[in-house]
């Protein structure tokens, strides 16, 4: 038996299918394109599966056609004037708004992660509980939000710099966290007053549908944030290139950042653009660690997400004189990781997100294998038994890792640990700078002499001191260098508002 019928959960036509099927009842979430404010369902469509099990359908979702992301472009345009007129409190007084809206929502938020991306319902959890923090964060930011006056040469005068919104802005954001980088960017865009064009990754549209809709009921005006879904090569390329496009805000691989350039570098006016890309992130374990908190900071940093994080550890550069006491407690510890669906509460490691990422990794695994690394641990899919249905790999581990080699170079996005020895400081930064990224590096000792110097000579945007590189917070700066970004702005913390504001400088005389 399979009935379907359609349920009104909203006034902008979000709908909920129930389907029976052997006496299961199971929630297909509905999304698509929102644009003005209302969401549109078009032919087109696809479905979302729990990488956990695929047998489970997560959403049906609607993909925009391009006339809908100019419609989209146009409709934010036509919002600008009123939205960024508005007093910063007006605009912060929705955002208050969205942040306990989404807090009451806060679990079944975090369902939805797990359940379409795959990670942990702790994961998932932590990710949600960011939302509120970003929403209150820049709502209250905005109120102080100030220029600067200088003293001008003229008596009588005066000469203001003032921050003002951009206008409509691009957001483009991929699958790993899904709902936290949209709202680290689309929050402090409309805080500052700008519009916004959105398309989450194809992956994981889902969540990210949520958030628009809750800015809506929080009393968003229409059209500020407008939302699409559907293939880079089509959406994506009219999201780089419509012409009313003031500024680009972009996360996700190296690759495709690459592209985005080369797009916004060819059209015929100028574009502000904000890149923040892949990572090759190294932890240097110095000779006076400890063991016991290295094990906990590496193993987070290396499995959290099933490695899915642009902030992930693939790499710990070792000490020569603690480096086989470290790979042996690290091949104990991460033997007891356990691996299975997200939703399981005893579940440390959940799968990964796609049947292309699980292929991916499994061929790094063996690109590592024929580069002569030794496999310490892991190596395998799982398939059998709960696994079955899912896109599982084993947390893995290679040791004697060179800097020639491909796993040691490039980002697998996955649970693969590279483990490499070092002499002295010189050649661990060497190591750890040896590859194109700079995103995040980890540091564990307690010798401030080391850290300090570790800290300045490292080539990356961000040092995690004693901590797992994964887990940044939303009130400080986060951006890469190298290919890990284009490093003009950092996201997040204070500093996100100089991407989405510009100054303009008043000289007054009287
Ligand atoms: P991806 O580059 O494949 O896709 C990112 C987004 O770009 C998606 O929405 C995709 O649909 C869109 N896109 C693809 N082609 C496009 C085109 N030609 N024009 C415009 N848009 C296009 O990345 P992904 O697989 O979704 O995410 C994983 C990557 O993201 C990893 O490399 C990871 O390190 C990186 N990442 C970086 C950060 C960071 O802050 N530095 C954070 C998370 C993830």
């Amino acid at each position: 038996m399979d009935l379907s019928f359609i349920g009104w959960i909203s006034h902008y036509n979000c709908y909920i299918f129930f389907r029976i099927q052997f006496n299961l009842v199971i929630f297909l979430e509905v999304v698509g394109p929102i644009i003005d404010g209302i969401a549109i369902n078009r032919d087109q469509r696809y479905i979302t599966l729990n990488p956990a099990d695929t047998r489970e359908r997560v959403s049906m979702v609607s993909v925009a056609t391009v006339d809908d992301v100019r419609h989209a472009f146009d409709s934010a345009y036509e919002a600008f004037d009123k939205w960024s007129r508005l007093s910063p409190h007006e605009r912060a007084r929705v955002l208050y708004r969205a942040a306990d809206l989404f807090e009451q929502e806060l679990d079944s938020m975090a369902r939805l992660i797990t359940r379409e991306m795959g990670k942990t319902l702790a994961e998932s959890r932590a990710e949600a509980e960011r939302v509120p923090w970003i929403l209150r964060f820049y709502a209250g930011l905005i109120l102080r939000q100030s220029g600067r006056s200088i003293p001008s040469q003229v008596g009588n005068g005066l000469i203001l710099a003032q921050r003002e919104p951009l206008g409509v802005v691009s957001v483009i954001t991929p699958w790993n966290f899904p709902i936290a980088i949209p709202a680290w960017k689309i929050v402090p865009a409309i805080a500052a007053g700008n519009t916004v064009v959105f398309k989450p990754a194809s992956l994981t549209p889902t969540i990210a549908y949520k958030l628009v809709e809750i800015l809506y009921k929080a009393g968003l005006p229409k059209g500020v944030v407008n939302m699409v879904i559907g293939p880079g090569s089509t959406v994506g390329r009219e999201m780089l290139t419509n012409r009313h496009v003031e500024a680009i805000s972009f996360t996700g691989s190296h690759e495709v950042g690459l592209e985005v350039h080369k797009a916004v570098g060819g059209l015929d006016r100028f574009v502000r653009l904000q890149l923040e890309l892949g990572g090759k992130n190294a932890v240097v374990v110095a000779e006076d660690a400890r063991i016991d908190e290295a094990l906990d900071i590496i193993v987070r940093g290396a499995y959290s997400l099933a490695g899915q994080a642009c902030t992930a550890t693939s790499r710990v550069i070792a000490h020569e004189s603690i480096y086989q006491r470290l790979v042996e407690a690290l091949r104990e510890r991460v033997s007891r990781i356990r691996v299975g669906n997200g939703l399981d509460p005893n579940t440390d490691m959940g799968p990964l997100s796609s049947i292309d990422q699980k292929k991916k990794v499994l061929t790094y695994i063996e690109i590592g294998r024929g580069e002569g690394a030794t496999l310490v641990h892991g190596g395998r899919a799982l398939e059998n038994g709960i696994y079955q249905y899912g896109y599982y790999v084993e947390p893995t581990i290679f040791k004697d890792c060179s800097k020639d080699q491909r796993i040691f170079q490039e980002e697998i996005f996955g649970p693969v640990l590279c483990i490499t020895p070092y002499r002295d400081l010189d050649e661990a930064v060497d190591l750890v700078n040896s590859v194109k990224y700079g995103l995040v590096a980890g540091i564990i000792s307690r010798d401030i002499g080391r850290i300090m110097r570790l800290s300045r000579e490292l080539k990356v945007g961000l040092v995690r001191v004693n901590r797992q590189t994964v887990g940044v917070e939303f009130q400080a700066p986060f951006g890469g260098v190298k290919a890990s970004g284009n490093d003009i702005y950092k996201e997040q913390g204070e500093e996100a508002l100089d991407f989405y504001t510009r100054i303009k400088t008043v000289y007054l005389h009287w």
